[in-house]
């Protein structure tokens, strides 16, 4: 049996990961979509197999987002979370290089985009990536 903490812990993570918000948003808007296609690379978060487009979900603070929380900087290890963030921004431009060579189209969606404040914005961007 799972634990009250156990549960609590489920539904936060449910709720609040921004992946989640996305997918829900996305799926409200009459898109299907597949997720994390082991077959693409870089295991994009949201697939649109029959438009060859996809969807990454990035958090802000990994992937070095130019808003306030993907500028903020640890104050210890500085040096080691430099290297590894300069790692994460290659990678993920090495990704999307890629998936297009490949003849995929690909959006990079923010963590700080899918607050509910910013719905309607997100909800312009999407459509207007995916088309009708
Ligand atoms: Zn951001």
């Amino acid at each position: 049996m799972l634990s009250r903490s156990d549960i609590m812990a489920r539904i936060k993570n449910k709720d609040t990961t921004p992946e989640l918000a996305v997918r829900r948003l996305i799926h409200s808007l009459g898109y299907r979509f597949t997720l994390h296609s082991k077959q693409l690379p870089g295991h994009a978060d949201l697939v649109f197999n029959t438009k060859k487009k996809v969807i990454f979900v990035h958090g802000c603070f990994w992937h070095r987002h130019s808003c306030k929380r993907g500028c903020s900087m640890p104050k210890t290890n500085v040096e080691f979370w430099r290297r590894k963030f300069t790692r994460n921004r290659q990678q993920d431009k090495y990704v999307r290089a890629k998936l297009s060579k490949l003849g995929w189209k690909s959006l990079v969606i923010w963590e700080c985009e899918c607050k509910a404040k910013m719905i309607a914005r997100l909800t312009e961007k999407v459509t207007h990536f995916l088309g009708p």
